[in-house]
C-alpha cells in the first residue's frame, strides 16, 4: 500500500474527509525522474496540485514553474523563484495578465495576436520582454501531420513569421513551447515525441534566424492508475533523451532542455479518504452512502458518467479511464458484497462505484481513494450544497503535518 494506514485512520477521527499527500511519494518521483535524465531540466505543472507545502518540496529540489494562469506566476514569485525559471503558458490571456507577467517570467505567447499584445504593453512598460512562443506542431503523439487546436500557434504559421516577429522591439523571443499530450505511458511514442521535437527546435532556430535558448517538450510521461496500466520505462526514456541530446549539441548549442510535470511529481502522492455515512437496500440493490465524493473528490464520478456516455468523454485531466481509482475500504470485513458506492449530494450524478465487489461496508467505515495527488482536490466543485469540504493535509518527510 502506497500510504500509511495509520495515519489515515488516525486523521479521520478529526476529519470527515481530506486529502493526504505524502512528501516521501514526491521526493522519490522527483528523484527517479532525476536519475534517468541527465541535463534536462524540469518544471512543475502547479495546476496539478498547488498546496503551499507541495510547491515547497518540489522547488526545493529545483524545479522551475510551468503556470497555467497569473495566479501561479505569481505563487511562482512568492516562492522564490527567478524569473528565467518560471514559464507562463496559457490560453486567451488577458491584457491586465500580460501586464502583470511582464519581468516576472517567461510568457509563452499563445497566438499571432497575443504577442502583438505583448509587444504593445511591453512598449508600454518600456521593458523588454522574454517570450517562448508555443507552437501547434506538424506532428503529434500518434506520428506525423498535425491537428486543429485551441493551443498555440500553427507550426506554418509560425515558421513563416517567426524572424517577422523577432524584429519586435520589446520582445526577445528565446524559446519553443509545445505541449500535446498527458498520461502517456508508452515508452516508444515519448521517444518519437523527443525525436520529432527536437527536428521541430532545428526548424524553428533556422526560421528565427538565431539560436533558441529553451526547448519545453511539456508534458506527457504518465503513471499508472488502474492496476492493468505498466509504467513508462524512465532509464530507457532518459537513455534516449540524452542520445537526442547529444545529436543535437551542435545544432542547438544554447538551447536548455526542459520537460514539464504534474501528475509524475504528484499524482501517487495523494490519497483522498473520506468516511461511509449510510447503508441502505433499493429494489435488493445494496447502496453505500460516503461523504464529499463528486463534491470532495469530483473525478471518480466523471468516470461513472463517462461509462454511460463514452462518446461524451472529456479529455484529460477530468478523465483518465474507468478504472483510474482504486477504492479501499479501511476495514477488518472479510466478507464481500456487490454495492453501489454513491455520495451525499441531492444529485444522481453522484455514483463513483455501480455495483462493485467490495467488503461489506458499514457506517462509520473509512473509505479511501487512491491516485488523488494531481487533478483532484483542484477539479472539485466543492462548493456544491453547502457541504464542508475536505481539507488537505501534507505529511513531510519527517513526518510533519500541515493543514490546509
Ligand atoms: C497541465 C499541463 C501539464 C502537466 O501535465 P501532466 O500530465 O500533469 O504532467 C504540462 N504542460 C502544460 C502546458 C499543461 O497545461
Amino acid at each position: 500500500m502506497m500510504f500509511d494506514r495509520e495515519l489515515v485512520l488516525k486523521l479521520a477521527e478529526k476529519y470527515e474527509s481530506f486529502y493526504l499527500y505524502d512528501g516521501r511519494i514526491i521526493l522519490d518521483s522527483i528523484a527517479s525522474l532525476g536519475e534517468s535524465f541527465e541535463g534536462v531540466r524540469f518544471l512543475y505543472s502547479a495546476k496539478a496540485n498547488p498546496h503551499p507545502s507541495v510547491l515547497r518540496c518540489i522547488f526545493d529540489e529545483g524545479f522551475g514553474l510551468d503556470a497555467a494562469s497569473m495566479g501561479e506566476v505569481s505563487m511562482g514569485v512568492q516562492f522564490g523563484l527567478a524569473p528565467e525559471n518560471i514559464y507562463y503558458s496559457a490560453p486567451g490571456k488577458s491584457m491586465s495578465d500580460i501586464a502583470a507577467a511582464l519581468e516576472k517570467c517567461v510568457i509563452i505567447a499563445d497566438s499571432a495576436a497575443e504577442l502583438e499584445r505583448i509587444q504593445y504593453l511591453a512598449s508600454r512598460h518600456d521593458v523588454k520582454a522574454e517570450v517562448g512562443v508555443r507552437i501547434n506542431p506538424d506532428f503529434t503523439f500518434d506520428g506525423e501531420g498535425g491537428i486543429s487546436c485551441k493551443f498555440g500557434i500553427d507550426e506554418d504559421e509560425a515558421l513563416k513569421k517567426l524572424s517577422e516577429w523577432d524584429k519586435l522591439q520589446n520582445l526577445h523571443i528565446c524559446g519553443i513551447h509545445v505541449h500535446s499530450r498527458s498520461q502517456e505511458l508508452c515508452t516508444q511514442r515519448l521517444c518519437d515525441y523527443y525525436g520529432r521535437m527536437f527536428e521541430l527546435a532545428v526548424r524553428c532556430q533556422k526560421a528565427l534566424g538565431r539560436e533558441l535558448h529553451f526547448v519545453n517538450m511539456g508534458s506527457g510521461i504518465g503513471i499508472p492508475y488502474a492496476e492493468t496500466d505498466s509504467a513508462v520505462d524512465l532509464k530507457r526514456l532518459g537513455e534516449h533523451m540524452t542520445a537526442l541530446c547529444e545529436k543535437y549539441t551542435d545544432k542547438l548549442p544554447k538551447a536548455k532542455i526542459f520537460i514539464e510535470t504534474g501528475r509524475f511529481a504528484s499524482g501517487k502522492a495523494g490519497v483522498y479518504v473520506t468516511h461511509v455515512n449510510d447503508v441502505k437496500t433499493s429494489f435488493g440493490k445494496k447502496y453505500a452512502i460516503l461523504a464529499n465524493t463528486l463534491n470532495g473528490f469530483v473525478r471518480p464520478s466523471i468516470a461513472q458518467m463517462v461509462e454511460r456516455a463514452p462518446e461524451a468523454a472529456p479529455c484529460e485531466p477530468l478523465y483518465t479511464g474507468s478504472s483510474a481509482f482504486g477504492f479501499v475500504p479501511l476495514t477488518d470485513e472479510t466478507e464481500t458484497e456487490v454495492v453501489t458506492v454513491c455520495g451525499n449530494l441531492c444529485t444522481g450524478a453522484d455514483v463513483i462505484a455501480q455495483d462493485t465487489e467490495l467488503p461489506k461496508l458499514k457506517t462509520g467505515d473509512v473509505f479511501v481513494i487512491t491516485n488523488a495527488g494531481s487533478y483532484a482536490a483542484v477539479l472539485t466543485p466543492m462548493q456544491f450544497a453547502s457541504l464542508t469540504p475536505p481539507v488537505q493535509i501534507f505529511a513531510d518527510p519527517d513526518g510533519r503535518l500541515t493543514v490546509l
